[in-house]
């Protein structure tokens, strides 16, 4: 095995060919150089990272030792706009056992805590405001998408994703271009973005929101292209190298191999096709350069990236982990150690949708058929068209109101533990089933 980025055969380390921030399955190969690791990783892919800090927690995605992922965002409070406000989740805002530290419009320094702790370093400054009305707010970008950082780590990625499934390991001619652009020696059209309609409607019934989604094509312009579908939001089509002499396309019909990378750590694999409708020799899909995005085509992408927010994806992994981390709050509310509010996450989207799944699963247990998985399941349980599922803010707010009108009836403790019950009983099953 040599370096396929410059063949060397000494100091070849592991590399995460989907960089290990932004995807649950981990793919990775010892055929990049110790240099290289550093210099794709330095120069692109820890800026890229950073950016996605929000859209990463909203995932569910941690870091390397489990911790979720703190990110910056503005919120306003009280009537107060506060910028570059680091946050983990809604808890550390409303409850928080640190300083929240932001910035005003005009830039000063404003701080936010419980009172008696800001009073201490204030001494006598600082005045209260109400945390019930806090608002969240992001804006997206499109530089993290489409800036200089984010289509340099997307090469890298391609690049070592076709050499993974392929089988190369060492660097060979016909990828010098490619590889010169990863290594900054040239900066050539190589990454490309789809607003191909037709790409975006086949996409979305085959992938998930979070999932990393790979496939490699020849084309009619005479090149060879890896597609990165990242996360379900936006597609880049990588030029990886010429076609080989002799190679021959059916301009008619394209048939892809696509390989699914998910959030919950599993892989799959799907086909997919797209068919001309004339005969002219069109390339697969219609792109256009990152730097030609129009606003009125990054509105669209937009509206991908902000599903995000509003979606939890289902697993039984990932809500096995929801639930856990809700049965030991639960002891601490019974034990009148929290409050309803802490209990609730302070409306944490995931906290409340799984108190939603759970207490579903409760009601309609009759109708869970054990010999079937939890995903095949929850369509009919939930009454779902996808392992998705995502809620209109009016329709969390009135389930919210319910619990919280439970709480007041003493009834909540003993509806939640019976979706945990029965919850717990679905994934002891389902690890039967899958073993
Ligand atoms: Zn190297």
């Amino acid at each position: 095995m040599k370096c396929i980025y410059c063949n060397s055969e000494a100091e070849l380390t592991s590399s995460d060919i989907i960089t290990y921030a932004i995807t649950g399955a981990k793919l990775t190969k010892s055929f990049v150089c110790k240099t290289h690791n550093a210099f794709t990783n330095d120069n692109y892919e820890k800026k890229f990272v950073a950016d996605l800090d929000f859209f990463r927690n909203h995932l569910g995605l941690t870091t390397r030792d489990g911790k979720p992922i703190q990110y910056k965002a503005d919120i306003s409070v009280d009537g107060t706009e506060l910028h570059n406000v680091k946050i983990s989740n809604r808890e550390s805002l409303y409850a928080p056992k640190e300083v929240v530290a932001g910035f005003d419009d005009s830039g000063n320094k404003i701080l936010m805590a419980p009172m008696e702790k800001l009073e201490k370093i204030s001494k006598g400054k600082a005045s209260a405001v109400d945390i019930s009305d806090v608002t969240l707010h992001k804006t997206i970008t499109a530089d993290s998408f489409l800036g200089f950082h984010a289509v340099h780590s997307i090469a890298k990625m391609a690049y070592e994703w076709y050499c993974y499934v392929n089988n190369i390991e060492e660097f060979k001619a016909e990828y010098k271009d490619i590889v010169d652009y990863i290594l900054g020696n040239n900066d050539g059209d190589f990454v490309d973005i789809i607003i191909d309609g037709n790409y975006y409607h086949a996409i979305d019934q085959l992938s998930e929101i979070g999932t990393n989604a790979f496939f490699q094509y020849d084309d009619v312009d005479g090149y060879r292209y890896v597609v990165f579908d990242f996360w379900k939001t936006i597609a880049y089509r990588v030029r990886i190298c010429k076609l080989p002499h002799g190679a021959t396309i059916d301009t008619k019909a394209f048939i892809f191999e696509l390989y699914l990378y998910h959030i919950d750590e599993s892989k799959s694999k799907t086909v997919f096709g797209a068919y001309s409708l004339d005969s002219k020799r069109k390339t697969a899909f219609v792109t256009i350069k990152p730097k030609n995005v129009t606003i009125d085509l990054w509105r669209n992408f937009v509206k991908r990236i902000e599903k995000i927010m509003s979606t939890m994806v289902l697993s039984v992994h990932t809500l096995k982990r929801e639930v856990d981390e809700l049965s030991s709050k639960l002891k601490k509310y019974d034990a009148g150690i929290i409050d309803v509010a802490r209990l609730l996450g302070f409306e944490e989207n995931n906290v409340v949708t799984t108190i939603e799944i759970i207490s579903q699963l409760h009601l309609n247990k009759d109708k869970y058929d054990v010999t079937k998985s939890f995903n095949q399941n929850l369509p009919i349980i939930l009454n779902l068209d996808s392992d998705t599922i995502a809620r209109t803010q009016e329709d969390k707010m009135e389930f919210i109101k319910s619990l919280v009108a439970m709480d007041k009836e003493n009834k909540l403790s003993e509806y939640i533990w019976n979706g945990i019950h029965v919850f717990n009983e679905i994934y002891e099953n389902e690890m039967k089933l899958t073993k």
